[in-house]
């Protein structure tokens, strides 16, 4: 007889998501199921949630969402090595084809054939979910679960930030986002002069000060460029790292780095954004898009929750999984770093 499990789904195109009965899945060869014990909400499930015109796009309901969890191995699927039943796990969520240039070559995030656990297929936030064994990513059990969480989204600000050198280089961080602050502390514990993070929304700026950045700076209050002189900022930043997805905010960027100063790119905008390229030919700036994590992330990660990095001060809302409800409205309320659902109990 078939398995059944309680499951966040978007039954029909539209807003909303529902608690439901749904099979378990059952893992093919090289699959692996995994039992869920955290999730954490990321900003797409938002635009799942809100059901906004780029999910129109990407989602085919009715679907099982989420992307950002960790668990145990609950069962290995015919010919899987490596791995235990038991053992502690997360995944990662861009399922890749492992043949085309970019995955032969290690570079997993830009595969032209990628699938997404919790947008593609079936996701996460379920009492158990389904993923390629190589897919699946070791977690040290001496971890907080409530962090490890969410590391997929840790995976996007660890890619983002270690992407050029920090040790005593000053950083700007455009958008404080649960992204953004995490990138925050990450910057810091990597051994940057300066890091500043901007943002309009004072509670999030809050928290990017808990995680010890030395300036959250309002943007619609304060100006950079005194910021900057406080700081003794006197070239412009070395290392940019935008964050927010917003036009002005990259613009405003551009305009306080250093001649020759690198920016990774991380920020989806809704719409296409107008830029001076004048500026970044004159300055010799290089830029880097950024998609996803790199493998390798995974392991920078749990060294550095190990080597002392603190995260804890990011999650801002606990719920057992049947209030789902609540944890979507705090994220939509903007007053809000990560939310975990706990699907323990
Ligand atoms: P978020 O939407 O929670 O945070 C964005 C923040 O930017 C908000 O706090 C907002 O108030 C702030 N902001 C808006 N306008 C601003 C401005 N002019 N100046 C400074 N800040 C401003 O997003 P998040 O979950 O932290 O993710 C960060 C960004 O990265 C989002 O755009 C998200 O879509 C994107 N993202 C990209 C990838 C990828 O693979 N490239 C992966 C995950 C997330
Ligand atoms: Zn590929």
């Amino acid at each position: 007889m078939e398995r059944m499990m309680d499951a966040i789904v978007k039954p029909v195109a539209g807003p909303g998501l529902e608690l439901r009965r749904v099979p378990v899945p059952v893992p093919g060869p090289g699959e692996v199921l995994i039992k869920i014990h955290k999730t954490a909400i990321c900003g797409t499930d938002v635009h799942i949630y809100n059901w906004d015109p780029w999910a129109t796009q990407h989602i085919k309901p009715p679907m099982t969402i989420g992307h950002e969890y960790v668990g145990e191995i609950a069962e290995l699927g015919a010919g899987v090595k490596g791995l235990e039943v038991g053992q502690r796990v997360s995944g990662e969520g861009h399922i890749t084809c492992g043949h085309c240039r970019n995955c032969h070559n290690g570079d997993i995030q830009w595969c032209k054939d990628t699938v997404s656990v919790g947008v593609d297929r079936d996701g996460a936030f379920a009492e158990y979910v389904c993923i390629p064994a190589h897919n699946v990513i070791k977690i040290d059990p001496q971890l907080d679960e409530d962090v490890v969480a969410f590391f997929d989204a840790f995976g996007n600000a660890t890619h983002t930030a270690l992407r050029w050198d920090l040790v005593g280089e000053d950083v700007i961080i455009t958008g404080a986002g649960p992204i953004g602050i995490i990138a925050g502390g990450i910057c810091k514990y990597a051994g940057a002069r300066r890091v500043v993070i901007t943002d309009v929304n004072e509670y999030r700026l809050d928290l990017a000060r808990r995680l010890g950045v030395d300036r959250a700076v309002n943007i619609s209050k304060e100006d950079l460029h005194d910021v900057m002189k406080d700081l003794s900022i006197v070239e412009g930043f070395d290392v940019g790292l935008e964050m927010s997805g917003n036009g002005a905010a990259l613009n405003q960027m551009f305009s306080v780095m250093r001649n020759g100063g690198k920016i990774s790119l991380l920020g989806i905008s809704n719409v296409p954004v107008a830029i001076d390229m004048n500026e970044i030919i004159g300055r010799g700036l290089t830029l880097q898009g950024i998609y996803g994590r790199r493998m390798d992330n995974w392991h920078q990660m749990s060294y550095m929750v190990q080597g002392g990095l603190d995260l804890t001060p990011v999650i801002t809302h606990r719920f057992n999984y049947k209030d789902f409800e609540k944890g979507f409205a705090a994220m939509n309320s903007g007053m809000s770093g990560k939310v975990v659902l706990d699907w323990t109990k």
